[in-house]
């Protein structure tokens, strides 16, 4: 029997373009593929088995525009940059006005709104896909930009491939205009770069403050993930403590290079908050404990010179799971209170419940948390989640405890910068009366810069301004 024409078509079969096409095709929704490298798309279909007869492989871009029935939409699942540039204006060659193009790969969301203004001769929306390949084949996190009419044509797609929460609700959802989609996944990166950061601080409390061994952390760690922070990156960490090495039969953990790589989303998303001048800087801290990680010979010249770091921490285990409950929402009402910025100044209408809910399943920062999340912020989206009662209830109980393991760090020289950034930025945002004064004194002091008064009299400079 004859298929329909798609109206759905993919370009760019590689580890990510592949498992997103079988995810379509296994829907339900016909669809229409081309790859660069012809012999790839070839590949790809002799493999698809089943699933093969929903999908047309096609050789040239021509082709593919051919095999599908109007109005086509088509996903790009290409390198982000360049090769998304020209794939653009190769399209353009062949599109028609309604046709839609979706650049699913990890685009910078400058470039998404540079594109979406640029006045391309079809329609264009940016996405951002969460989960990996595995996501990809079986459910990712979709976070959309562009046009709320785009959206509409594509949410059943998106919706049918998407992961769902525990509440059965898919996690595919309209984040907001032109590269609103590419933004809140670069924020996604982010906050995933902290989470990430956040466990490997605790767990270095544990193995060097506390002497416990890989396989000791690993039944602590899934015992957390029965707790307020069960989620997806506590449950793999445990995994992760716990696995043998098959070559040595020891905790592979302990052989692992401790030199941590990047594709860089995590600094955007750090460089944009400053740009944006709501700092985020427990992620910051992890950007830089990644890049500090890489820097293997300078840290062993530092632990010759400085001798290893002091003595053992005193400190029960239960402070830190404690500690990474407040370090973790602290963590996100600092990338909530940046996307805020970010809709005002970009002029998005950001739905930020929708945000916290589509990241409930399928990413990789998913957890339980981010169901809380969802119902604080749906209360009120603009408010700072950590003057939300129900997380100001949790980081009352919960920031004692951070700050004994910060202390603790501080005294045993053990690094904690994420936590010790969390910290200090709740200290900061509890102080009322903070000592920005100083600061605008010694401005006015050395550039007449001026101050206001706190009785509001008109004195706009110091005494030292006529000497
Ligand atoms: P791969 O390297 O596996 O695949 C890249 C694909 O793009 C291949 O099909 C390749 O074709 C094609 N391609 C490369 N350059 C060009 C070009 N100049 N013109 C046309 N086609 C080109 O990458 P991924 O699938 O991992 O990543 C794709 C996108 O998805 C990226 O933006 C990535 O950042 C993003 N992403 C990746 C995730 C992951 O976990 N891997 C997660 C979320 C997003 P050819 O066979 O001819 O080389």
């Amino acid at each position: 029997m004859a298929m329909t024409k798609p109206q759905v078509g993919l370009i760019g079969l590689g580890t990510m373009g592949a498992a997103l096409a079988l995810n379509i095709a296994e829907k339900g929704f016909p669809i229409a593929v081309w790859n660069r490298t012809a012999s790839v798309t070839a590949e790809f279909h002799d493999g698809a088995g089943a699933l093969a007869a929903q999908i047309v492989p096609t050789d040239t871009l021509a082709g593919l525009v051919a095999a599908m029935a109007p109005p086509r939409s088509i996903i790009l699942m290409v390198p982000a940059g360049k090769p998304v540039d020209d794939m653009l204006a190769q399209l353009a060659k062949h599109l028609a006005p309604e046709d839609l193009v979706i650049d699913a790969g990890n685009a910078n969301f400058h470039d998404t709104n540079r594109r979406t203004a640029q006045g391309l001769p079809f329609r264009f929306m940016g996405i951002g896909v969460s989960g990996g390949e595995a996501g990809a084949r079986h459910g990712p996190a979709i976070m959309a930009g562009g046009t709320r009419q785009d959206w509409d044509r594509m949410a059943g797609v998106f919706r049918a491939i998407a992961a769902q929460a525990d509440d059965g609700t898919p996690c595919a959802d309209h984040m907001g205009e032109a590269g609103a989609g590419h933004f809140v996944k670069a924020v996604h990166n982010g906050i995933e770069y902290a989470d990430m950061q956040m466990i490997a601080e605790v767990y270095g409390v544990m193995r060097d403050g506390l002497g416990l061994t890989a396989p000791q952390i690993a039944p602590i760690l899934a015992r957390w993930n029965e707790g307020v922070l069960r989620s997806y990156l506590v449950e793999i960490s445990a995994a992760v403590a716990g696995a043998v090495d098959p070559v040595t039969g020891g905790p592979l953990l302990d052989m692992i290079v401790d030199a941590a790589g990047q594709k860089g989303t995590g600094r955007w998303t750090a460089i944009e908050a400053q740009n944006l001048g709501t700092p985020v800087p427990v992620i910051e801290a992890a950007v830089m404990a990644r890049n500090v990680s890489s820097r293997r010979v300078e840290r062993a010249a530092g632990e010759a010179l400085y001798g290893p770091a002091p003595t053992r921490a005193t400190l029960p285990v239960g402070d830190l799971e404690q500690a990474l409950i407040a370090g973790k929402i602290l963590c996100y009402a600092q990338g909530f209170t940046m996307m805020t910025a970010a809709a005002d100044e970009f002029g998005w209408a950001l739905d930020m419940p929708a945000i916290a809910r589509v990241w409930r399943a399928g990413c990789i920062i998913r957890s339980a948390m981010l169901n809380d999340m969802a119902e604080a912020l749906a209360q009120d989206p603009t408010r700072n989640l950590m003057l939300a009662p129900f997380f100001a209830d949790l980081l009352r109980q919960t920031t004692p405890a951070l700050r004994r393991v910060v202390a603790q760090g501080a005294l045993h020289g053990l690094g904690l910068p994420a936590l010790s950034a969390g910290l200090a930025w709740f200290d900061l945002m509890r102080t009322a009366r903070g000592t920005a004064n100083m600061i605008q004194g010694q401005r006015d002091y050395f550039g007449l810069h001026g101050f206001r008064r706190l009785d509001g009299l008109d004195h706009p400079h110091g005494p030292w301004a006529s000497s």
